[in-house]
């Protein structure tokens, strides 16, 4: 098992408890209620769950709704079912960003009142020009200068619904030069005529995430702040509101690469048109990033907290290769995973020397290494095998069943081929074979069998639904596409092949819903979450059992 990485906020942990700067540490995990949460947003969870686990201190849960347009109940539903699966509870209630607006907005008026922010009329087109570039300073607004009493005066009246949309916004007053552009009069509050899902129609002006969020942070008592790299340049916005607001406390933020995994898309935006445009059958499609989708898709919690432990935590990016990820959940189930056997494409053989009428009740261990149990499996005359396990022109080397050949089925006897029927067309319809009666869970007198093969009876064998998920995307890189393509263009049209009729062995009559098995010699399987019953299921390929990609 390869190590786990080194994550540099542990240290930095360690030592503001060791010195007292904090007693207790706080974190948060600020997921916005838009959409389910992915792979990338695992890390961020195992690393703030997982370092206040690890320090006994506490983790909160924040919705960081601000954006009320492109937020659902739906979606901070699946969002808690999300972080509760994967093995976190978060301190203490949910808190939302929301539960602050009364006082964000006490404190822009603060802030209008210390003449630090002002009611700005310019159109977004005018404000990016007076915004100025990386190279150039920026040019005061026109409004900048307005008195107190009008900024209030305004500010009340976007608060009450006078002004349209996009009308106007509050602006911090700070510095149209500064290198640092989001300290270029940032926007504090928008006028949006919309529905929030927890404040209804109380606001018509919303703050901005820049608004919000270290105060939010502040509030909760939150010790250390953290967040992926694209908010380093707003460290310096996050500490001027600290510095400029009475605020209970002062958080710290600190910022981590976030994860890129190869074959795969995680932003939620594009995952959300990968839903609405049909192309999988929702957000917990079990070919999609989302943690719902990995659930579904057989995917244990402990795999993919193995995995964030497995990537680390760091600063400096890169890309992950998803043989990370399907590594880590090939371990756990080749650890725990019970073994049965599920035959994918029957083909009938019928064993002319065996009685007819008889059964013979075979016991087969349903681990080989771990103490698990039996699973009792019937051995009659006729049984099904896979259809690709006979080969009438078998290549040099071939291990399975041919034209004479002796075989082993596993768990029970050697048989042999005798003859192949095939019906008018010329396909194989059923095998009629002979075996050994001496070869139960014995080697044949004077001659090597070397291969082995699944099987299932046909008397009792379950008929089901087997569901072959790959990678949703055919290229490592999907977000590159040729000229004026789009990641789309890159769904791999092979990510999904569903075999029906199918034989799985008797003792998964009784799988549950997200009973995770090894099929011998097919890979690692899970009953579907919500396809499959108890006597009719339905098992979708979490993971092959060998990297077989590209082979
Ligand atoms: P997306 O780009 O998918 O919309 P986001 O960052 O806008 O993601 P949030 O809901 O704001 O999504 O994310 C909640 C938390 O998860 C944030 O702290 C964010 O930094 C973190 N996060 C999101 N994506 C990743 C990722 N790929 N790797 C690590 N952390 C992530
Ligand atoms: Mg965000
Ligand atoms: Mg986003």
């Amino acid at each position: 098992t390869p190590a786990a990485a080194a994550n540099f906020l542990r240290p930095i942990v360690q030592t503001d408890l060791e010195s007292g700067k904090h007693a207790k540490i706080i974190t948060r995990f600020p997921p916005e209620p838009n959409g389910y949460l992915h792979i990338g947003h695992a890390k961020s969870i195992c690393l703030n769950f997982g370092l206040a686990r690890e320090f006994g201190g506490e983790c909160n849960l924040r919705f960081d709704d601000t954006n009320p347009a492109k937020e659902d109940q739906e979606y901070i539903d699946a969002i808690q079912s999300d972080v509760r699966w994967l093995g976190f509870e978060w301190s203490g209630p949910v808190h939302y960003a929301s539960d602050y607006f009364p006082q964000l907005h006490d404190w822009a008026i603060e802030l209008i009142k210390a003449g630090k922010a002002y009611v700005c009329h310019l159109s977004p087109d005018e404000a990016r020009e007076y915004r100025g570039t990386l190279t150039e300073p920026g040019k005061n607004s026109p409004y900048r200068e307005r008195s107190v009493e009008e900024n209030l005066d305004l500010f009340a009246r976007m608060k009450a619904g006078e002004f349209a949309d996009g009308a106007c916004v509050l602006r911090a007053k700070i510095d149209m030069a500064a290198p640092n552009m989001n300290l270029r009069d940032p926007i504090l509050y928008r006028i949006r005529h919309a529905h929030h899902h927890q404040t209804g129609d109380q606001w018509c002006i919303y703050p901005s995430y820049d608004f919000t969020h270290g105060q939010s942070d502040a509030l909760e008592g939150i010790t250390h702040s953290i967040c992926t790299l694209e908010f380093e340049d707003h460290r310096p916005l996050y500490e001027w509101f600290l510095d400029n607001l009475p605020v209970p406390s002062k958080p710290r933020q600190y910022e981590f690469a976030r994860l890129n995994l190869n074959y795969t898309i995680t932003s939620k935006r594009k995952l959300k048109q990968l839903v609405d445009e049909g192309h999988v059958s929702g957000w917990d499609d079990p070919r999609m990033s989302t943690l719902s989708g990995y659930r579904r898709r057989g995917y244990t919690p402990a795999s993919i907290r193995h995995f964030c432990d497995l990537i680390g935590v760091n600063r400096a990016g890169g890309v992950v290769d998803i043989g990370m990820l399907e590594f880590a959940i090939r371990e756990d189930l080749d650890a725990n995973a019970s073994r049965a056997m599920c035959v994918l494409k029957p083909l009938k053989v019928v064993i002319t020397n065996y009685p007819e009428g008889q059964v013979e009740l075979l016991e087969l261990a349903r681990h080989p290494k771990q103490d698990m149990g039996v699973r009792a499996l019937p051995f009659a005359r006729e049984i099904y095998i896979d259809a690709g396990d006979y080969e009438e022109n078998p290549p040099k080397g071939y291990k399975r069943l041919e034209p004479n050949g002796e075989v082993r089925l596993r768990g029970s006897y050697v048989i042999r081929a005798d003859e192949a029927i095939k019906d008018a067309e010329g396909n194989i319809v059923e095998l009629r074979c002979s075996y050994d009666p001496a070869t139960l869970g014995k080697n044949p007198e004077g001659r090597k069998v070397k291969g082995v093969i699944h099987w299932v009876p046909v008397e009792g064998s379950l008929e089901c639904e087997v569901r072959l998920y790959d990678r949703l995307f055919k290229s490592a890189n999907p977000e590159k596409t040729e000229d004026g393509g789009s990641f789309l263009d890159n769904i791999n049209p092979d990510s999904l092949v569903v075999l029906t009729g199918c034989r799985a062995e008797p003792s998964l009559a009784q799988a549950q819903p997200e009973d995770r098995f090894q099929f011998e010699r097919e890979g690692y399987f899970t009953a579907d979450l919500k396809d499959s019953k108890p006597g009719a299921p339905v098992f979708n390929r979490t993971v092959t059992l060998r990297d077989s990609w590209g082979q």
